[in-house]
Formats: structure tokens, sequence, C-alpha cells
């Protein structure tokens, strides 16, 4: 049997850059600053550059990113919160932590939230909306950002999946009030660990948030307000910044295997993702979605076959369990729902090589019936 095919296989980044990336390490191991300190100084510094705002705060995870938006903006019981329905759970759960009460928009063709149901599920309780560039692809920001402001909502975007994804030559994380990333190991842009980051260019949402990451401290012992400890550890800003340098030869590696992708399943029964092939910025493909049929035996087929391949996601979070007591029933969203049980992710990552994207791609025809990869 072939060698098995991940989704995605961290190790390879690994060992091609391994050098590197212990050295960095390896300082801040000698200089023993492990919390806040040089290393995490310069991560923010790079980071807010590279995004293009004032402000980078380094916090424990993507989810803790969202969490504080949301407390830094005030929300919590009786405000609502407008998401898409299509998004990892994190989305919703941190609308909940603060106690408001997330509510789901349907998605369209391109899986990102849609903008006149948007219009649609905004009311009087309405205060925030969380865009999620999801699967790496840039909402249109110019357009969410006219509907904030004509109703007077704050923005925090969901920046998780599309680090270094730009739309009309801004980068996700600067557009909204707030943007929050997500340094997962998974991620484009992923520590050895968890990690996660807050952009703003708001001052004092900066400041609220770095009090809030750090026992509500604005100086030594000087405990101003209620915060907790979510802070991002110098050994992960180490690496992290090192990586950075990387993220956009890794993106356009990404969307090179897309491309190829696009080319050897056009024409096959499954139906491929909708993007931009001749701008390589809107969609960092953190994944690539098709939608297919009958997804179970897909899967099983491939599997045989080593490929292992990724459902992003299988159940809409207003039909989690976890969301039950929102009473947010099937119905609510019914595109999303419809796209669920189609959605079927394949391996990516930058050092994904020509002869596996041939492989996955005649699996998926072979298991069809299609005609064979096109030359
Ligand atoms: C990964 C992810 C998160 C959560 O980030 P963590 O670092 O895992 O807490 C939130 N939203 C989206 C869209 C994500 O993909």
């Amino acid at each position: 049997m072939n060698e098995p095919l991940h989704l995605l296989d961290l190790k390879r980044q690994y060992a091609m850059h391994s050098e590197r990336f212990e050295q960095a390490m390896r300082e801040v191991c000698a200089n023993a600053q492990f919390i806040m300190g040089p290393a995490l100084d310069s991560f923010e510094k790079n980071f807010a550059g590279y995004v293009g705002t004032g402000h980078a705060i380094g916090v424990a995870s993507g989810t803790d990113a969202l969490r504080l938006a949301c407390e830094a903006l005030h929300l919590g019981p009786g405000d609502e919160v407008l998401y898409p329905a299509n998004t990892f759970i994190a989305t919703a759960l941190a609308v909940r932590q603060v106690g408001a009460t997330p509510i789901p928009v349907d998605v369209g063709e391109d899986h990102l939230m849609d903008l006149d149901d948007l219009r649609a599920k905004a009311n009087s309780r309405t205060k925030a909306i969380i865009p999620v560039h999801l699967y790496g692809q840039a909402l249109d920001m110019g357009a969410l950002m006219d509907i904030a402001d004509e109703l007077g909502l704050a923005v925090i975007e969901d920046a998780c999946q599309a680090h270094g994804a730009k739309w009309n030559g801004t980068r996700c994380g600067g557009f909204g009030h707030l943007g929050c990333f997500s340094f997962y190991p998974g991620k484009n842009l992923g520590a050895f660990g968890d990690g996660g980051m807050v952009t703003t260019n708001d001052d004092a949402l900066a400041r609220a948030i770095l009090n809030a990451r750090n026992y509500g401290q604005s100086a030594k012992y000087v405990h101003d307000s209620l915060g907790g400890n979510s802070r991002l550890d110098a050994l992960q800003a180490a690496v992290l910044d090192i990586k950075l340098a990387m993220l956009d030869d890794w993106n356009a590696a990404r969307f090179e295997a897309a491309l190829e992708y696009t080319r050897l399943l056009e024409g096959s029964s499954v139906e491929v993702p909708l993007f931009d092939q001749e701008n390589p910025h809107r969609h960092v493909f953190h994944l690539y979605v098709v939608l297919c049929d009958d997804r179970e035996g897909l899967m099983q087929h491939m599997a045989k076959r080593g490929i292992h391949c990724g459902i992003h996601y299988p159940v809409p979070v207003h039909l989690q369990k976890a969301m039950a007591d929102l009473g947010h029933h099937a119905g609510a969203c019914p595109k999303a729902e419809a796209l669920a049980p189609r959605l079927l992710s394949l391996p990516i990552f930058p050092e994904i090589r020509k002869d596996e994207i041939e492989r996955v791609a005649a699996a998926i025809r072979e298991f069809n019936g299609d005609a064979p990869l096109p030359a």
C-alpha cells in the first residue's frame, strides 16, 4: 500500500527548518525569560506590522482571543452577536463565555457569511458581528464594514484560519474593531502548542486586552480590573517569529496546490471550491474543501488508498447539543445545513507534493467512475 497521506503533515516543516526553530528555542531557554519579555515583544511587533494594525497582543489561544475581544467590547447577557453557521464552534463558544447570545447567520456558495441573511438576522439586541474568514478565504470586508457602520455594530474578525489572507490589499484581522488569530499547530501559522493573538487599531481596546490577559495588571501589582491569565509564552513567540517570515511563501505554496487540485478535478463529480484563481492573496487555503454526494463512501475509498480527508464541519454550530438551550432549530440556516453533509477537506499543506495531489485527484475520479486525470 502507498505511504499514508494525511490531511496535514507537520513533520515535513519541522524536518526542513528544525535548526532555526531549535536555535530560537535555545535562546529563550538560555535567557530564561519564559513569560512576557523580548521574544514576545518582537513577535507582537512583527505580527502587528504584518497585519498592518497598531497593536497585536499575544494570548493563550484563538478561543481566548475571541473571548477577550468580546469582553473588551463589554458584550454580555442580553446582547446578540451574529456569526456564520459554518465555522469551528469556538467562534460561538467565546460569545457564550461572556454570557451573550450567538445568532447563526446562513452562508453563501463560497461558505462565508451571507450578507443578506446577516441584515435579516440583525435587530435591536444585536451588538456585534463575528465574520469568519473560513478555510482561509477573506470575506468581502468592504461590504461587511458598511453594514456594521450602518447598523452601529462592532466587528470582531475571526481570522483563525486566515493568517495572511487579504481583501482589497488589507490583511484579514486589519478591518474590524478587533481581529482574532489562533496559532494552534495545524493553522497556516502554527506554534508548537496553543497560542493566539488579538489585533486592533484602537488604543483603548488594546489596553483592555493587555490588562485582561495578565491578571488585570496595568503595572506590577496594580490591579485596576478583574483580569485572568491568558498569555502567549516566549517559547511559542520565538518559534512563531521565525515562522512568520516564511508565511507568505507557505501560503503561496498552498495556493499552488489549490490551483493544481482545481485543474485535476475539473469535470469530475465533486464540486471544487469557487475562488479567484488570478488573486493569490484572497484565499490562503488553510483548507481545500470540495462538495461530494456519497461522502461516507468516498472517504472509505480514499482511506483504503491511505488518503485521509477531513470534514469542516459535520454539524453546523447552532445544531450542536452544547447550543441546544438557545433553541435554534434545523431550518435556521438552510444553506449551511444542506452543505454540511457534502463537505470534504482534501489534504493540503505547503510541503504537499504534486504527485500526492495527483494521487488524491485520481482516487476521487476512480471512485466516481469519472474520466481519468487530465494530462
Ligand atoms: C482554530 C479556530 C478557532 C480557535 O482557536 P484555538 O487556538 O484552537 O482556540 C476559532 N475559530 C476558528 C474559525 C478556528 O479555526
